[in-house]
Parts: C-alpha cells; sequence; structure tokens
C-alpha cells in the first residue's frame, strides 16, 4: 500500500527545500505544533527529499531512493517513535531493529497512518542506543542518513545508562556530516532540556482547510475513519479537524479502543466461552489500530465506571468485584509490556474477569 502523501505545509517545505539547498539545513531539527498536524510525515517527506537522487523537484518519486523512501523500507531514513517496553533483561540492537520493523510494517500496512502512543510506550534505552550506534556507520545506499525521531519527548531518560544517553546528547549536538536528524513533538514543553537545547526549533502550523478536505478525501484515510465519521457532513469533520486531521483519525482509534473493552467487558460478565473467544481472536485483527495497551486503558476505564456505580447504587458486589478486575488488568497490561501474545493473554484476562464480575457471581 502507498504512504498517504502529504497534505499542506507548502510554505514550509519551500523553506525546507531551499534551505538544504543552500546547505543551511540544520543537521538536528525539532519540529513541533499541534497533535495530528503531520508532523512525521513532513519529516518522512525531508528525509524522502534528503536522499532523494532525481533532478528537479525533490523528492521525485522515481529515482531508486525514492521507491524505497516511500515504501519506508530504506535503510537510510530511520523511523523511530515510541513503541510497547520490549521483554524485561537488555534488548540488543537486533531486538530493537526487528521490533521496529514490524512496527512499520504495521504502519506501511495502514497507509502510513497509526494512532497516537499510548500511555506506556516509550523510546527506551535500547532503541537510543540502537540509533547512536547506526548513526556512526556510513549510509548503505544514499549518500546521507535520516532519523526521523517521533513523539521525541517519550524519551525515557537514562534508565540507569547515562552512556547511551550522553552518547545520544553527543551525537545531537554534533551529529556525522552524512546525518540529519529530526526529531518531532506535539508537547515540546516535556522534552529533557538536555535535548531541546540541542536543536533547532521549527513550529509546524495547522493546515490550510482545503488541504485537509484532501486529507479526508484520500480513499485511505476514508478506510480508516470507517462508518461513523462517514456520516457526518465533510464540513463537520474539517471543523473538528482544525487544521489538525490526524486528530480525527486519534479520535478513531480512541473509539475503536473503548469498543473493544466493551466487548471484553460483555464477554466476561455474560460467561459467554465462544464469545468470548471470539474477541480474544479480534483483538489480534485489531492489534494494527490501536494497540492491546490502548484496550486496557479503555477497560480500566470502563472498570472504573463500575465501580462507581456499584458504590452510589449500594452494590457492594459490583463495586468489589470490579475492583479486583481492575487488579487484574493492571497485571495483564505488565505482561502485555512483555513478549506474551495479546491473544492469550485477552482470553486468560475474559476468563479471570468472569469469575469476579460474571453473571454468575
Ligand atoms: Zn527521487
Amino acid at each position: 500500500m502507498p504512504l498517504v502523501p502529504l497534505y499542506g505545509h507548502e510554505r514550509l517545505r519551500e523553506r525546507l527545500a531551499e534551505a538544504y539547498a543552500r546547505g543551511t539545513l540544520p543537521a538536528s531539527m525539532l519540529l513541533h505544533g499541534p497533535r495530528g498536524v503531520g508532523k512525521q510525515r513532513l519529516a518522512l517527506w525531508l528525509g524522502q527529499l534528503l536522499l532523494c537522487d532525481g533532478e528537479g523537484v525533490r523528492p521525485c518519486g522515481k529515482c531508486s531512493q525514492c521507491r524505497f523512501t516511500g515504501a519506508l523500507t530504506h535503510p537510510d531514513l530511520r523511523w523511530i517513535f515510541p513503541r510497547p517496553r520490549l521483554k524485561d533483561g537488555d534488548p540488543s540492537v537486533d531486538d530493537v531493529r526487528d521490533d521496529y520493523a514490524e512496527a512499520i510494517a504495521e504502519r506501511v500496512a495502514n497507509g502510513g497512518l497509526y494512532a497516537p502512543p499510548s500511555g506506556s510506550d516509550g523510546i527506551y534505552v535500547a532503541t537510543v542506543r540502537a540509533i547512536v550506534r547506526t548513526a556512526a556507520m556510513s549510509p548503505a545506499l544514499a549518500r546521507r542518513k535520516v532519523f526521523v525521531i517521533g513523539d521525541a519527548e517519550r524519551m525515557v531518560p537514562q534508565e540507569g545508562s547515562d552512556a547511551a544517553a550522553n552518547a545520544f546528547l553527543k551525537l545531537l549536538e554534533e551529529p556525522p556530516a552524512d546525518t540529519t536528524l529530526v526529531l518531532t513533538s506535539s508537547e515540546p514543553g516535556a522534552l529533557l532540556p538536555t535535548i531541546r537545547s540541542r536543536v533547532i526549533s521549527v513550529r509546524v502550523t495547522p493546515i490550510a482547510d482545503a488541504a485537509v478536505g484532501e486529507f479526508l478525501a484520500d480513499p485511505i484515510v476514508k478506510s480508516q475513519l470507517r462508518s461513523d465519521s462517514s456520516k457526518t457532513p465533510m464540513s463537520e469533520l474539517i471543523g473538528l479537524a482544525a487544521g489538525a486531521p490526524g486528530r480525527l483519525l486519534a479520535s478513531a482509534s480512541l473509539r475503536e479502543a473503548t469498543q473493544q473493552a466493551q466487548r471484553l467487558l460483555d464477554a466476561a460478565t455474560s460467561a459467554d466461552r465462544a464469545g468470548g473467544y471470539r474477541v480474544a481472536f479480534g483483538q489480534g485483527a485489531a492489534r494494527a489500530r490501536g494497540s492491546f495497551t490502548d484496550t486496557l486503558d479503555a477497560l480500566e476505564v470502563l472498570l472504573h465506571h463500575r465501580v462507581k456505580s456499584g458504590v452510589a447504587s449500594g452494590n457492594e458486589r459490583l463495586s468489589a468485584g470490579a475492583a479486583k478486575a481492575l487488579e487484574v488488568v493492571e497485571r495483564v497490561k505488565e505482561q502485555a509490556s512483555g513478549n506474551v501474545n495479546p491473544q492469550l493473554l485477552t482470553a486468560a484476562l475474559i476468563r479471570e474477569m468472569s469469575t469476579l464480575i460474571g453473571s454468575r457471581q
């Protein structure tokens, strides 16, 4: 599937392309602006531009570099973003690489669209170490290499590894001549000050309504927004997007996580075995859009409601059961950050919850 193209940001694209042509493009920069405005897509576009060999307007979309960057398979365009923590212990550079290969394949399958990171996703020290290591190597195919580091405020500091953190700061301060680092953040205030002081900030502003309209008319975007949004008039969607159309995708994935959590809860309370397994297997398919952790976060919200309504109505059994179920969800969340299959975890979760809040209780 092709990536959804970058819509809008024409002026900024011109400025960046001119800076690159003049040789004044900063080697370490931070694109900051509202969530959903397209900062990571813009950073990838810039990476495509920097690696393009074509003549005329770049990225040309035709040269061999562009073919690889366009499919996000170019070894010199690295896309880093928050991920669930890999299994306990100390993942190797190869583990990190495999994890990102899988995550990026998932994003490519969605046309490059994705939901915002969930609460526990981060850019952990093993990933930082892998970035530093790769930056020290020569480019594989192109003349340069570009690192796009999305939601950079999720970089987890130190964790007892000053060496990796310091090496990354040094990399930001003085990247090799063939390396460009593009960080993005919707919450630049949350960035580590040591990182903020080493990058040139570039503001990414909301895009025009016309560009939002083009984005929403893109067939891949349409398929991701799903039925309930397609009933909303275009003018209303454009208004909701407020120049940052990725917001609409975020709310779609949040809605989906809530729906999946509700299905999970229904399966547990109805003690319907077959239904429970269907939900568990559905979790595998739902993974691409909104991670398992998002479903668990949403499930916690639903269970909190149950505790409250139990307390309010004096139904002690209801509130106590839901409170215990919350503990189970907490434990599953921890397990989910390891390498456990979400389908198995979901099946076990439904089973355990049904003993606490099921209809037979
Ligand atoms: Zn090209």
